[in-house]
């Protein structure tokens, strides 16, 4: 299929293309023939009009143009799309994450092949998100390949992330196919009973990318009394009480994850052994370390602190600060599992963070085990930047 949109890029600005990098900034792009309307497929090519890629064009965003594809033929449509969505899905079945009852992402964007769409899996209901303006762009046929692979009873979407300001789209949810209960959904993932509230105009979205991990972490947890901090609606916790922790308290700044967390618990029956803070997490632990409490299972899951480069070093500080407490906070021979979210911060410059927290606070500490996101947030091995979670279990030694 032949397209009439040609962008062509500066000279020697093709190299990242050719190592498939799958972003073209503004700055890369010499001209631009008969414009494209955002979201739609230009050919890419080089100062010497040599084929580089097909990309769909998105005239305010940074990233200006992201691939679909680095050959030429069969072109972008809608079965070409159709064939991602199918690929994607086809691949987490093969991990065995479609099981009846279950949740995963089933299609985690650009290292997918399917730049700014992510899709997750809650048993038989969909989430969509649409963060770019090439997935603005194919977005009913994202849709309907979804229906037809999956058979979903619904399909929802929570465009609400902020990439989507910066490709010049509007914030979006609602139901889009099908219909969703009242109730909360339930389904089984990192060892625990899990609930879902689909409902529109609700706080709604459960962290999948820690499902692995709560199991991980659960497994340091028998006899403990656990502290989960930035607790949402107590994965860790409750996946460690499962494992026989003697009790956990949860911090948590929002009221309705922590009302969420407690009808979890009680859905897997350890409401009795928790404690919820309704509370800023960096305020709550210095009021427990004054009060003299210590623990000996912490988990430190904060959000994004760093979403630009500008933020580094504050966001770091952030880090450190709270990595501080907890260790404070913890027993000798107590275990921290403190992760970071923030693509920004490199798995090395997080484990030299928390190495300067120990020092500060003058604790003998070894990484027992590190922790990365789980395989249905593949990171594409040209794309990088999909990395974003990283984690390391600590042993305070003294
Ligand atoms: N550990 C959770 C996911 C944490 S997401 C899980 O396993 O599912 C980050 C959480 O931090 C959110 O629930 C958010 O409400 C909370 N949060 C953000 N800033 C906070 C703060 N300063 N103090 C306490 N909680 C905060």
């Amino acid at each position: 299929m032949r397209n009439n949109h040609v962008v062509k890029l500066k000279p020697g600005r093709e190299k990242s293309l050719r190592r498939r990098h799958p972003w073209i900034f503004s700055g890369a792009v010499a001209s631009v023939e008969s414009q494209p309307e955002p979201g739609a497929t230009a050919r890419v090519v080089t100062q010497s009009g040599e084929f580089l890629a097909l990309a769909a064009y998105s005239p305010s965003s940074q990233i200006r143009l992201r691939v679909w594809s680095f050959n030429e033929e069969p072109g972008i449509d809608a079965a070409f799309i159709h064939g991602r969505i199918a690929r994607s899905v086809m691949m987490r079945r093969q991990l065995g994450l479609l099981e009846d009852g279950g949740a995963c992402r089933l299609v985690f964007g650009e290292s997918d092949g399917l730049p700014g769409v992510i899709v997750d899996r809650y048993d038989r209901h969909l989430v969509c998100q649409f963060l770019s303006a090439a997935a603005e762009y194919w977005r009913d046929t994202v849709i309907s390949a979804l229906g037809e692979l999956l058979s979903p009873l619904s399909i929802a979407e929570r465009s609400e992330a902020s990439a989507r300001l910066k490709e010049g789209l509007q914030a979006r949810r609602g139901l889009l196919r099908g219909s969703t209960p009242d109730a909360p959904v339930e389904f089984f993932a990192g060892g625990l009973r899990q609930l879902i509230d689909l409902g529109e105009g609700q706080k709604t979205g459960c962290y999948l990318d820690q499902n692995i991990n709560r199991l991980r972490v659960a497994a340091y947890a028998s006899g403990a009394n656990v502290l989960d901090a930035y607790s949402y609606s107590g994965g860790f916790s409750i996946a460690a009480l499962l494992h026989k922790a003697a009790s956990a308290t949860l911090i948590d700044s929002s009221a309705d994850a922590l009302n969420m967390a407690e009808r979890q618990a009680r859905l897997n029956g350890v409401a009795d052994r928790c404690r919820y803070a309704n509370a800023n997490v960096p305020e709550e632990l210095r009021r427990l370390r004054d009060s003299g409490q210590q623990f000996d299972l912490i988990v430190l899951d904060p959000p994004k602190f760093v979403s630009s480069a500008q933020q580094l070093k504050s966001g770091c500080r952030g880090y450190k600060d709270i990595n501080m407490l907890a260790l404070q906070l913890l027993h000798p021979g107590g275990v921290l599992a403190t992760f970071s979210c923030s693509g920004h911060v490199s798995s090395d410059l997080f484990q030299k963070v928390v190495a300067g927290a120990a020092v500060d606070v003058k604790r003998d500490v070894q990484i027992i085990e590190r922790l990365t996101q789980p395989a249905d947030h593949p990171v594409a091995l040209q794309f990088p930047e999909a990395e974003y979670l990283k984690g390391l279990i600590l042993r305070c030694i003294d």
